[in-house]
Order: C-alpha cells, then sequence, then structure tokens
C-alpha cells in the first residue's frame, strides 16, 4: 500500500505516518526528517538546504524528488510506504507519477489532513521530540509524565526544530498555501483524494485514517 499524507507543517502528517508504519508496516518517508539528516551530517545536499529551511520555504524540486527516488527502492519500502512531506508542488507530484509507473507501483490513497491556520502556530510552536529516540512531545498538549524525561526511553535530552519558531511557521504556512494545496485538486482531479479532520484528537483522526483504508478495527 502506497499513500500520500497531505496537510500543512503541523497537522499532525508525522504522528499519524508513525502510527501507520507499525500497523501496516509499511515504511514511514519524511522528506523532512530526511533534510534534517543531511543538516546534521553536513553533506552537500544538507549545506544547500539548510538556510532555505530556516526561512520556512520550500528546498529545489531536483534534489527533493532524486533524493525520493533511491529512498523508494530500499528493501523496507517492499510493502508499501507513507509519503509525509511529499510531495509538496506540482511538478513534485508529477515527478511521483512517472516513478510509480516507472517501478510498476500505484498510488492507493491520498489522504488529506485539514487543519485551521490559527490551531498550528500554537501546535508547531509547542512540539519538541527526544533526542534520543524520536518520540514527539507537546509543551501543552503532550508533555512528558515526569519533566525533562522522555516516556519512552527515559532519555533527557530534547531537540526543538529551528524551524518551529512563530516568524518561520508564518512563512511555512505560506508556502503551503502557495506551493502545496494546489495538489488538493490535483489529486481530486484524479479521483485519489480524501479528506479527514485534523483538529479532532489524534486517535479519532487515526480511525477516520483506518476506515478510509478499509480496516475499520486498526488502533495505534
Ligand atoms: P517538514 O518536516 O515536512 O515540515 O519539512 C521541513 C522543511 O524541509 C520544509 O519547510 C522545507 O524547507 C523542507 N522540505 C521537506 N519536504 C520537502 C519537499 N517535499 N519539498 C521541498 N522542501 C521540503
Amino acid at each position: 500500500m502506497n499513500l500520500i499524507l497531505l496537510g500543512p507543517p503541523g497537522a499532525g502528517k508525522g504522528t499519524q505516518a508513525k502510527r501507520l508504519e507499525e500497523q501496516y508496516g509499511i515504511a514511514q518517508i519524511s522528506t523532512g526528517d530526511m533534510l534534517r539528516a543531511e543538516v546534521k551530517s553536513g553533506s552537500a545536499i544538507g549545506t544547500e538546504a539548510r538556510a532555505i529551511m530556516e526561512r520556512g520555504d520550500l528546498v529545489p524540486d531536483s534534489i527533493i524528488t532524486a533524493m525520493l527516488a533511491k529512498r523508494v527502492t530500499q528493501p523496507d519500502c517492499a510493502r508499501g510506504f507513507i509519503l509525509d512531506g511529499f510531495p509538496r508542488t506540482v511538478p513534485q507530484a508529477e515527478a511521483l507519477d512517472s516513478m510509480l509507473t516507472e517501478m510498476g507501483l500505484a498510488l492507493d490513497h491520498v489522504i488529506e489532513l485539514q487543519v485551521d491556520d490559527a490551531a498550528l502556530v500554537e501546535r508547531i510552536a509547542g512540539r519538541f521530540t527526544c533526542g534520543s529516540c524520536g518520540a514527539g512531545y507537546h509543551d501543552t498538549f503532550k508533555p512528558t509524565a515526569k519533566s525533562g524525561v522522555c516516556d519512552n526511553c527515559g532519555a533527557t535530552n530534547f531537540i526543538r526544530r529551528a524551524d518551529d519558531k512563530a516568524e518561520t511557521v508564518a512563512a511555512r504556512l505560506d508556502a503551503y498555501h502557495r506551493q502545496t494545496a494546489p495538489l488538493l485538486p490535483y489529486y481530486a482531479a484524479r479521483g485519489r483524494l480524501q479528506t479527514v479532520d485534523g483538529m479532532a484528537d489524534m486517535d479519532v483522526v487515526a480511525s477516520q485514517i483506518a476506515t478510509i483504508l478499509g480496516k475499520a478495527t486498526a488502533t495505534a
């Protein structure tokens, strides 16, 4: 099963993608995570992407599609993948269509997580992850049970993304509306688009997605 989770930053794509990865045994592909790993490693791609990401702009299509083309051939994608943060432009969607055709694969679902812009800044500004296991938290909505200690692995080092600052979030939302939102009619015209209420509780969102995927009893 190959699917796309579409939605603005902070809509909950990463959270839902991680759940789907566990439930269905298919790979989460987050182009944002891949780029952050490139930045961390100091690679040529990371060096080019860093300033662009810090401004809240989109990294050039050519870099992203080349990265994605390599990623989908890895063994963990054999049962399928969840694209989280890709495609983000119409040229990326077109490149994905050609890639899938060449690989003899199909896109099974495109699921939009619909969220009000006003809620996104609050959601994004408070989020942080465990620096050891990657578990996600939020200052208000999902704090750690014990202050400063990861519930999942007990580590005490946490990471806040450089681009989660309020001023950068505005630029990222702007990029979403200008460059990514045109993908909604793109996939609707191909009969692929389904929308869920991303404002709902994350368990409710997960069950809405499970219903779309035809596995109504799936829970996290
Ligand atoms: P994300 O973690 O998905 O919010 O992505 C963080 C940042 O990485 C974005 O604000 C972009 O600068 C960059 N990025 C991630 N995915 C893409 C993509 N598909 N196309 C262009 N830029 C991307």
